[in-house]
């Protein structure tokens, strides 16, 4: 397979890689990067911006998963490479789970934990929390394996994929636990804003999607507890009688289960179901997160100036992500509300109005999602563990292997 990767899953961003190598061993990717001067590593390729890009692409997609169950069943060992959509129809047969999902399976773990992809739950760290161990491929072709407890481990997790090859991840897991999920439309902003922690906790994961429109949305809950009595409304919003799909007008078809039906965990925990297409496709992505305590001052700072964004906007959503320690995390120290937009396939455009949302939502310290569209520059200042990161980076890749434009500019503050 010679197949150079030209653009990310949305074809919103075309890489410049001239090359792409697809090893079939661990060997063979120590080999190919301790003889490389630069490469980066691709995942699933479903960020939206240049932070994978590079001249020589390494893909890990030839490489077999060897999914492992570890330390007595509490964790499970998997490629990199491996998708939630793998990961899951692997714990299934061994009656596991790990925390939560992304909005869509399809993402690989080494990519989605690089820029600390989340899903939803006020009491869920983001997917990279979950992280238990790692082995890396660094710059001389050696290995590097760190576990939870061990030096830099925090710094090492999101990895933004600056420090090496992620080639294997320990996570942790748990018990196989059901799902249920329900809709509710018509919500207000006087309502979301007025009760917004209370919607947010009404459920093991929340999600409210909005078309920046007249009214908030939908509120999405996706429930653990197995009882009956959803609630006929939430906030004078009303449980939808059909499946819903996010962006509306798409087919519920490609959506998790709905109307309350319990269900296995990864059948409902993303929005998205696995082998049909998430979201809309032709799409940018941006998100912003924000402390819990400014949340609701953010969205009103946002109402103000809708008319702006709103237009481009196929699909907004709001969730929340439980703070963590792992030191380049957006939710390092706080709990965030996570303010994201599913914009029109429209670059410029949406460029324009990243830097009105980000205007408006400066004094609130917003920190933009690693993996998607942002226009400030120099994110990495915004972290208080960036100079251990940067250290960090030193020793584990003193010859700048794995950097690229994106990370010294947007991370590292380097000729930005
Ligand atoms: C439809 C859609 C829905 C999404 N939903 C969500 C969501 O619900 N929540 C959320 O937070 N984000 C979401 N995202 C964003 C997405 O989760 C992130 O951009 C994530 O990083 C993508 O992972 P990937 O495997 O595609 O990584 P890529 O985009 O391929 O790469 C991202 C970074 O990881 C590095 N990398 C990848 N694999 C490795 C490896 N093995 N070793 C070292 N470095 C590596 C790359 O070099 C790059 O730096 C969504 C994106 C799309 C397109």
């Amino acid at each position: 397979m010679t197949q150079v990767p030209a653009a990310n899953w949305a074809e919103s961003f075309r890489y410049g890689f001239e090359d792409c190598i697809y090893p079939s061993s661990l060997d063979a990717v120590r080999e190919i990067v301790a003889r490389a001067s630069a490469i980066k590593t691709l995942g699933s390729r479903h960020s939206f911006n240049a932070i994978a890009d590079g001249t020589l692409a390494l893909s890990l997609a030839e490489l077999p998963i060897d999914a492992a169950i570890e330390a007595d069943g509490t964790q499970v060992s998997v490629g990199g490479q491996c998708t939630y959509g793998e990961l899951a129809l692997f714990l299934q047969r061994h009656g596991l789970a790990i925390h939560n999902l992304a909005s869509l399976p399809h993402i690989s773990i080494a990519g989605a934990i690089a820029t600390a992809t989340h899903g939803s739950g006020d009491g869920n760290g983001n997917l990279a929390t979950a992280v238990a161990g790692l082995e890396f491929v660094v710059g001389d072709g050696s290995l590097v394996h760190v576990r939870r407890g061990d030096a830099d481990f925090e710094g090492m997790v999101v990895h933004l994929g600056a420090l090496g090859v992620v080639t294997r991840v320990t996570l942790d897991v748990q018990p196989e636990f059901d799902i249920a999920q329900c809709v509710y439309e018509g919500l207000s902003w006087d309502a979301l804003l007025a009760n917004l922690d209370a919607t947010m906790a009404a459920a093991y994961s929340v999600s409210v999607f909005t078309q920046w429109a007249e009214k908030a949305g939908t509120v999405w809950l996706k429930r653990t507890v197995s009882a009956d009595d959803w609630p006929a409304e939430i906030h004078g919003a009303t449980r939808a009688t059909v499946k819903r799909h996010p962006i509306i007008g798409l087919d519920p078809e490609n959506a998790t289960e709905q109307l309350g039906r319990y269900g296995r965990w990864s059948d409902r925990l993303a929005h998205f179901k696995m082998g049909f297409t998430p979201s809309s496709g032709a799409e940018i992505q941006s998100e912003y997160h924000i402390a819990r305590t400014h949340g609701a001052a953010a969205i009103e700072a946002l109402l103000k100036i809708r008319d702006r964004f709103a237009p481009l906007v196929q699909s907004g959503e709001f969730r929340t992500v439980a703070a963590d320690r792992l030191w380049m995390s957006p939710q390092y120290g706080n709990d965030t509300l996570s303010i994201h937009f599913t914009w029109v396939r429209d670059q410029p455009a949406v460029d324009a109005a990243a830097a009105e949302i980000e205007k408006a939502l400066a004094p609130f310290a917003p920190l933009p999602h690693w993996g998607k569209v942002f226009t400030r520059n120099h994110i990495g200042a915004a972290y208080e563990n960036l100079a251990r990161f940067a250290r960090l980076r030193d020793r584990m890749d003193p010859e700048r292997k794995f950097s690229n434009t994106w990370l010294e500019e947007v991370v590292f503050g380097v000729g930005g």
